[in-house]
């Protein structure tokens, strides 16, 4: 079932479906990509058009908020909770490991994506994970295709944050032959324990924005748009 938020396509997945069809998406070859939709996306896709059409292009797109989930319930859509790139990665990772998918972690400040990789590596001695903290600009696209390529990779996480992660996946789709590649945002500052997350009260009550905003005040002109989706979903009616 697809359901749509403000006019942004949401795929209604819990976590073992999203990962059932993620594995789906590379065994079937070809390139795709998988988007983590929360709030602040589909307010930015009104205000963007060219992040709007990427979201539209997307194979998959997963419920990233208690925001999202929300609004996908309003719709008839049965979901447990949200499917954050936080949560989905250490679970694609077990699948990587199992199905012998090579990852790659693509992203974040020097050093991060690199230290989530041994993490990983040790939680699942098999894995094939290989990592570059890279840059969103063209400049920097060749030596990073390059890495790409020479692990082979089939599961490619892109951690630049949105819309930058979704505009360079989406630029590279020529290039990039991966099965499939997923804008993940602060996740590997997350899994590397940079950044803390909000106990599990918060999270189950819906106030992982709140968390957020206390730990990185200088989010609050990003997250000022998350009243108005709340209004706007209200008067949505459905
Ligand atoms: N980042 C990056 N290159 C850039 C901009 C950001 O690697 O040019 C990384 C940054 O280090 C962080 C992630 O992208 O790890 C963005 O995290 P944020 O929590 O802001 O993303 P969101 O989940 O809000 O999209």
């Amino acid at each position: 079932m697809q359901v749509r938020v403000l006019g942004v396509r949401v795929d209604c997945l819990d976590m073992g479906a999203a990962l059932e069809r993620i594995e789906e998406l590379v065994d079937t070859g070809g390139h795709h990509f998988v988007a983590t939709v929360n709030p602040e996306f589909i307010m930015g896709a009104h205000k963007a058009p060219e992040f709007a059409w990427v979201l539209e292009s997307a194979d998959l797109c997963l419920a990233d908020g208690t925001g999202v989930v929300w609004a996908l319930r309003r719709q008839g859509c049965q979901m447990r909770g949200p499917v954050t790139g936080v949560d989905l990665i250490p679970l694609l990772a077990a699948v990587c490991a199992r199905r012998g998918f090579k990852l790659f972690l693509l992203g974040s400040a020097p050093g991060v994506a690199s230290d989530l990789a041994a993490r990983l590596r040790a939680e699942h001695p098999g894995l094939e994970v290989a990592a570059h903290s890279g840059a969103p600009d063209p400049s920097a696209d060749d030596e990073t295709l390059q890495l790409i390529r020479a692990h082979q990779t089939q599961v490619l996480l892109v951690a630049f944050g949105a819309p930058k992660q979704e505009l360079w996946i989406d630029r590279m789709k020529d290039r990039v032959e991966v099965g499939v590649a997923i804008g993940v945002g602060g996740a590997f500052d997350y899994l590397t324990g940079r950044v803390p997350r909000a106990p599990v009260w918060m999270r189950r009550a819906g106030l992982e924005w709140l968390h957020r905003l206390i730990r990185q005040p200088w989010r609050i002109r990003r997250m000022a748009v998350l009243p108005v989706y709340a209004f706007k979903v209200l008067g949505a009616g459905k």
